[in-house]
């Protein structure tokens, strides 16, 4: 008999997988570890050369450059939190 066929999964930076869950989780927390955002927030413009203004600065993933949330990061946040919201009800 054959084994049931696991489901079809897309997976940023590698596309669609079978994947078991466990794995997927895994892949997951390394994305979530790998990618992460640049620190330096709050920059400082000078009005009139005299005038010390601090402003936001946009924040990028220092993996990817892209702006942070990047679609990397925020797949696997929004997976890990699914994950642990599952893990907490299945605890219940
Ligand atoms: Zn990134």
């Amino acid at each position: 008999m054959k084994p049931p066929e696991l489901p079809l999964t897309f997976l940023p930076g590698l596309g669609s997988v079978r994947w078991p869950e466990a794995a997927i989780d895994n892949y997951a927390a390394a994305l979530d570890v790998a990618h992460r955002p640049d620190r330096s927030r709050v920059g400082v413009r000078w009005r009139w050369r005299i005038i010390p203004r601090p402003v936001l600065q946009s924040t990028h993933c220092l993996l990817c450059e892209l702006d942070w949330p990047c679609p990397a990061a925020a797949w696997a946040q929004w997976r890990l939190s699914s994950y642990a919201r599952q893990t907490l009800s299945d605890a219940v």
